[in-house]
């Protein structure tokens, strides 16, 4: 068992070592708190990789190395207790957590930020073939299978990417890319969505740009249509039309994991719901961020951006709930900037209903992610 039922000292839990618990920890590696507080990191993997900057890594503009966040110095710095472990469920009531590993974790307050998954395809007995983008950690490693098979003339060069939304268009183009770089000179990459149009809930502005990038490409957009089957390599659309792919990436869309709809915490298809604190309104000693929540206040979509923005509110709110001080608020912006890389150095960008592309755009983001990514590497040498 990790942790005490509450008393002294108290333990906080922090499930996830997302965008959000990221920046918490190299925030409150700034903060003193007071000696009986006492914090534990659970995480499956040593180091959370950066979704903004995956595309860049499939498109083969840096190494998958070089997007990772490192979870243990963060916590060291922090004087938090990393655990390579993963939540299987949580017991509000008890205040107790189960890890895979088959040990209990008891928490005064938990907050949790991990993530999502991505919603399934429902295709049986395809699994090999069918990639999901989360976790992006096995989702590469299956990309990097598919390249090499490719190249080596052992599958068609020919990939469906399922879901038309901004990260499915962004990993279609840069498959595209990679694939032309690598000497493929008429990849085939088809992006499938059940939807009628692309990108969702984006402006007509930036739709517009990103279907001309996609045409440009010569991506085949197959839109109002499933994938019915998949047999030997060969996918059956609900159109009648029939593909050769060597790899369909899933980007079906984000999914909560399902162990949280069912750990009696108030939900709102799957997710947290949090109050204007970040606070779970069923059960105010968890707390939520990220992917993993839904803001009552606001329903916001999930984005890195806002998970991001939540890590300060939760390192200050540790900080009042260790002096039993009141919890500020979150206060997510109404709108920001998009950033789209499109296969090659170029990027989209739109903000306000207003899109924009060019080359300076790419070179901007990269900036910003990397800039992420440096502040958040405390291993030494950086
Ligand atoms: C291809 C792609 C590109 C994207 N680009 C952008 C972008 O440019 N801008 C943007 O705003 N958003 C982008 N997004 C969305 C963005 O990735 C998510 O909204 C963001 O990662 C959410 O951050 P988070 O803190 O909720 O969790 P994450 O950063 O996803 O981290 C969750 C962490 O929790 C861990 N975890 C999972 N399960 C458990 C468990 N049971 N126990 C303990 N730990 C667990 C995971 O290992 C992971 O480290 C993109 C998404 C994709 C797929």
């Amino acid at each position: 068992m990790v942790g005490a039922l509450s008393g002294d000292p108290r333990h906080i839990l922090l499930a996830g070592g997302g965008h959000a618990h990221a920046v918490a920890l190299r925030q409150l590696a700034k903060q003193t708190l007071p000696a009986d507080i006492r914090l534990t990191l659970v995480s499956p993997t040593t180091h959370n990789l950066y979704s903004g900057a995956l595309p860049g890594v499939i498109a083969g503009h840096w190494k998958a190395d070089s997007i990772g966040v490192p979870l243990q110095p963060l916590c060291d710095a922090a004087n938090v207790q990393f655990v390579q472990d993963r939540l299987v469920s949580i017991e509000p009531d008890s205040r107790t957590a189960r890890l895979e590993s088959g040990k209990r974790v008891t928490f005064d307050l938990a907050s949790l930020d991990i993530g999502s998954g991505i919603r399934p395809l429902d295709v049986p007995d395809a699994l090999d073939v069918i990639g999901p983008i989360r976790p992006i950690g096995p989702f590469l490693d299956r990309w990097q299978k598919a390249l090499a098979e490719i190249k080596a003339g052992s599958a068609p060069p020919s990939i469906i990417v399922v879901g038309a939304g901004l990260a499915g268009i962004e990993v279609g183009l840069a498959i595209h890319y990679r694939l032309q770089q690598e000497g493929i000179a008429a990849p085939s990459i088809h992006l499938v969505d059940a939807g009628s149009d692309i990108a969702g809930s984006s402006s007509p502005a930036l739709r517009r740009k990103l279907a001309r990038a996609m045409r440009r490409a010569n991506i085949n957009l197959i839109l109002q249509t499933r994938i019915q089957t998949i047999q030997d390599g060969t996918v059956l659309l609900t159109s009648g039309e029939s593909l050769e792919t060597s790899l369909v990436v899933n980007c079906a869309g984000s999914a909560p994991h399902g162990w949280i709809g069912q750990s009696g915490l108030n939900t709102v298809d799957g997710r947290v719901e949090v109050d204007a604190s970040l606070r779970s309104t069923s059960h105010p000693h968890i707390w939520a961020a990220g992917d993993t929540s839904y803001f009552k206040a606001k329903p916001l979509e999930p984005a890195g951006v806002f998970a991001v923005r939540a890590g300060p509110v939760i390192a200050e709110n540790i900080g009042r709930y260790a002096q039993n001080s009141g919890l500020s608020e979150f206060h997510p912006q109404s709108d920001y900037l998009k950033l789209i890389s499109l296969g090659s150095q170029r990027a989209v960008a739109e903000k306000f209903g207003v899109a924009l592309e060019a080359g300076w755009l790419w070179h901007l983001k990269k900036k910003i992610d990397f800039s992420f990514l440096r502040e958040h590497n405390l291993t030494p040498g950086h």
